[in-house]
């Protein structure tokens, strides 16, 4: 309409190179190990970030996936279409191994660039994230079972995504997904009701339902159920043979956000499955799984953030009010820097951890530990911080074209799924209770950071005073403890003084208010700002 120009609105935001502009991520990467993996990281980064990417992260969200239970002549099929855009983003993923990447080339540093590459290709889309995690997160839990590696190994590791509905043994490669929650009990699975009836030579027939089963379209899934001697692990195909394995799905869940991934209801008639591990014993070996999912949890939130950060930024560059850009603006700001500083404590503690899966063998202590303090609160920030990002928008925040909706509500999932907040910080109770190795090396990483600041020294005293005794009902707050003074000891060593200092401030000496933005006098904002976004 020729009535008005259109002014002071941004550009879109593509076509950037997200390493480049993450500072806090490209020094994570290389103080991790994974200095080798820039080059690889940043081809994937400007890959994803342009907008022909960009957009099938669009279409796979405005073209949700749709069940097919029955061919037109009434046969069932039980089986999931797709938009190309969903395929396209699978594809992008897999051709970088970020589903498989430290398995293929195991050496130090893996685990560090493909969490690296999770976050990026996260930024264009997150629901795909969920097949290519739980591929990546079944390989470990697979290698207790040699033969089913040998088996299944090599179609896990392959680089071509192999979208069609056959045998896995036809395929160039393989998705694994999961299936441990059922109607009465998510978190506890110790109550799940599916059976496991012996076939001979470590077959079993599966019968029961699972209430939660995301990305049913995966060639083989990892679930739980009950053996005659209990709760037991399985590896349950779609195909057995050349014939459908006994699995129906049932409804496509009604989700929030996530869309572009198909969350299923399944049941399961006396479908083929193989054991995984000792019977009896299914937690422990689908645990090792779980941990790998909790830890792309983790690199999946501090993704948010940064995207929803970046936004942020992005947008405030480019518009004025009053007369000034938003940037400007001294309490604009206080926003952005709050908002730089949740989104760099949770990136160096993600890369942190991801090291600690790198060093398999001398960190299992510190790994059990940390992941499962880190999957709580990183979790836990996104929301908000997503939330507050999406305000810098202003209006255009809350409108589902800017991208930040979409952002916004993908953004409790993390915390709820592979362990609930509550449960999360249960298990961090148990392990302080039982596996005191996994308290000393958690507390010797914090201890590193003891000594450059002394309201990190106070907070990391005030967190091993809680560590005695602690109650059931006071584990959020233990956990919170442990999770700032680890962020605050991760910055206090390797972020420039602008960002240990205003967090030291904020987050351990708490001069800071219930809302992002509420910052003291005496901090360097134009200097967090410029190192989160350099121009
Ligand atoms: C989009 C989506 C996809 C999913 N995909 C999968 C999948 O592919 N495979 C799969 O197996 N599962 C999947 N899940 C399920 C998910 O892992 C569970 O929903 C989650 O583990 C919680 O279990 P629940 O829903 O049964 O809740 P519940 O176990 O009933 O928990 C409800 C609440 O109670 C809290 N709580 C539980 N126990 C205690 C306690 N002792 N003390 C205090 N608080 C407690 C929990 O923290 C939670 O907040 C998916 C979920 C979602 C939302």
């Amino acid at each position: 309409m020729p009535t008005h120009e259109v002014l002071n609105q941004p550009p879109p935001l593509q076509n950037y190179d997200p390493l480049a502009l993450d500072t806090a991520l490209g020094e994570g990467v290389r103080r991790e190990g994974a200095g080798w993996a820039e080059g690889e990281v940043h081809e994937l980064g400007l890959r994803a970030a342009s907008p022909e990417m960009l957009d099938q992260g669009r279409l796979a969200n405005e073209n949700p996936p749709k069940l097919k239970t029955h061919d037109r002549f009434g046969h069932r099929i039980d089986e999931v279409e797709f938009h190309p855009a969903w395929h396209e983003l699978m594809r992008f993923s897999m051709s970088h191994g970020v589903h498989a990447g430290p398995w293929r080339e195991p050496r130090e540093g893996a685990h560090v660039a493909r969490a690296a590459k999770m976050m990026l290709v996260s930024q264009t889309e997150y629901g795909h994230g969920c097949p290519i995690s739980m591929t990546y997160s079944a390989f470990p839990a697979l290698q207790k079972e040699p033969k089913l590696l040998e088996e299944w190994g090599p179609r896990i590791k392959s680089l071509e995504y192999d979208a069609r509905f056959l045998p896995a043994a036809k395929k160039t490669s393989a998705l694994i997904g999961m299936g441990m929650t059922e109607k009465q009990g998510g978190s506890d699975v110790r109550a799940n009701t599916t059976k496991a009836e012996p076939q001979g030579q470590g077959t079993h027939a599966l019968t029961g339902h699972k209430w939660f089963c995301s990305a049913p379209m995966s060639d083989a899934f990892l679930v739980l159920a009950q053996a005659p001697k209990g709760l037991s692990c399985f590896l349950l195909p779609r195909w057995t043979g050349q014939e459908r394995n006994a699995v129906r799905i049932l409804r496509l869940k009604d989700k929030l956000g996530n869309r572009s991934n198909a969350s299923s209801e399944i049941e399961l008639d006396g479908a083929q499955a193989r054991i995984i591990g000792e019977e009896g014993r299914g937690v422990q070996t689908i645990l090792e799984m779980v941990n790998h999912t909790r830890l792309d949890c983790v690199i999946g939130s501090a993704a948010m953030m940064r995207h929803a950060l970046l936004h942020s930024l992005h947008h405030t560059r480019h518009r004025k009010a009053f007369g000034k850009l938003l940037r400007e603006q001294p309490l604009m700001q206080a926003v952005l820097a709050d908002l730089a500083l949740e989104s760099e404590a949770a990136t160096a503690l993600m890369l942190r951890l991801a090291r600690a899966y790198d060093r398999r063998d001398a960190e299992a202590p510190f790994r059990r530990m940390a992941t499962a303090v880190a999957k709580f609160w990183v979790c836990k920030r996104a929301a908000p911080m997503v939330a507050e990002a999406l305000e810098c928008l202003g209006g255009n925040g809350y409108v589902e074209e800017s991208g930040l909706p979409r952002i916004y509500r993908e953004a409790p999932l993390n915390s709820i799924w592979e362990g609930s907040g509550n449960v999360i910080c249960l298990d961090v109770l148990r392990a302080l209770n039982k596996e005191p190795e996994a308290r000393d090396a958690l507390l010797e990483e914090i201890h590193l950071g003891r000594g450059a600041d002394r309201r990190l020294d106070a907070a990391i005293d005030a967190a091993e005073a809680r560590l005695v005794k602690p109650q059931e009902a006071q584990a959020r707050s233990l956990v919170e403890s442990l999770a700032l003074v680890l962020q605050g000891s991760l910055l206090a060593r390797f972020a420039p003084p602008c960002v240990s200092d205003a967090f030291c401030a904020t987050r351990l000496a708490r001069d800071h208010g219930f809302t992002f933005g509420t910052l003291p006098s005496g901090l360097d904002a134009a200097a967090i700002l410029a190192r989160a976004f350099p121009a």
